[in-house]
């Protein structure tokens, strides 16, 4: 057994606001999280003990929650109070913290109505992140064919624990030697990879692709659009395509776990000089400075 296994035997899993050890953090088989995928969650990260957006996270949870008719038993307030409790519990000043709320355990069949209770999961722990040099050095991504959930059908708004449609095209990056991977949406454009969100400068002007086009509204994707204000450049939200990718002079991508992190290479292709651009660099360091301030 190495050092951390030993650290995550210790670990201590609150469900429905009780924590356990992590042998015993459990819950029924028959729950339609496990057999349908129905359920919300969130995926957060604390900084120095406190968490960066708890309310713009919550506020995410319980909106995906009401978009798929589950109603979380517990109030946001009650959520904020066992986040804070399962992260002291855990001695996690910097961490990662996954929320999940599942329908609860129902019959085999689809009927969520024919469920007991949700169950409400927090999992507080350290955080996996990219390897360091890919922050330095940036990272290599591809197009996959797996398209991005069309909207009409499922909105990718929903952070839902169905997540097969992300993990499909995680597969085809994950062949192609690639961590992460650009998924387009039903018409082509550029959506979002399988966890991150995109961004593209171009002549120096910063854009990303709007809500419409089927992404998950990342946290960090707005807080990096507040940040680009700040430094005094409008971030426009507009549809792009492969076209946009290819000719962009920096691109990087947005994420809760990730945080921004430069992609040099496309499909094979450099990006811009293949090196992090100064744009990117700049939105990095203000993104830490942003996570160290009080949020
Ligand atoms: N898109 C998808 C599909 C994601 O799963 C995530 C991670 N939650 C993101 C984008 C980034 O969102 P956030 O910045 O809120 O973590």
């Amino acid at each position: 057994m190495t050092g951390n296994e030993n650290a995550d035997a210790n670990l201590k899993v609150s469900i429905n606001g009780t924590l356990f050890d992590k042998a015993d953090a459990k819950i029924s088989v028959f729950d339609h999280g496990l057999l349908y995928g129905d359920g919300v969650f969130e995926g957060m990260r604390s900084y120095a003990g406190r968490v960066f957006r708890l309310e713009r996270h919550l506020q995410r949870l319980y909106e995906s929650a009401k978009a798929i008719r589950l109603e979380i038993p517990i109030s946001p307030a009650r959520m904020a109070d066992d986040v804070q409790t399962t992260l002291q519990a855990n001695a996690i000043r910097d961490g990662y913290i996954r929320l999940v709320v599942t329908r609860g355990a129902g019959t085999l069949g689809l009927d969520p109505n024919r469920t007991s209770h949700p169950q409400v999961i927090i999992i507080a722990g350290k955080i996996e992140l990219y390897p360091e040099r890919l922050y330095r050095e940036g990272m290599e991504i591809v197009t996959v064919s797996t398209i991005r959930n069309h909207p009409a059908a499922l909105s990718p708004r929903i952070k839902s624990l169905n997540y097969l449609n992300n993990i499909m095209a995680k597969l085809e990056g994950l062949q192609a030697g690639c961590s992460e991977a650009l998924m387009l949406n039903h018409i082509g454009e550029i959506a979002e990879c399988t966890g991150d969100n995109i961004f593209l400068v171009h002549r120096g002007k910063l854009s990303t692709p709007p809500v419409e086009a089927g992404i998950l509204e990342g946290i960090t994707r707005e807080v990096v659009m507040e940040l680009a204000q700040e430094a005094g450049s409008v971030c426009l939200q507009r549809p792009l395509t492969k076209h946009d990718v290819y000719i962009a002079d920096e691109c990087f991508l947005t994420g809760s776990a990730a945080e921004v992190i430069p992609v040099v290479k496309v499909d094979g292709r450099p990006i811009g000089t293949g090196k992090p651009g100064p744009i990117t660099i700049d939105l990095m360091r203000r993104f830490h400075e942003c996570t160290q301030r009080a949020h």
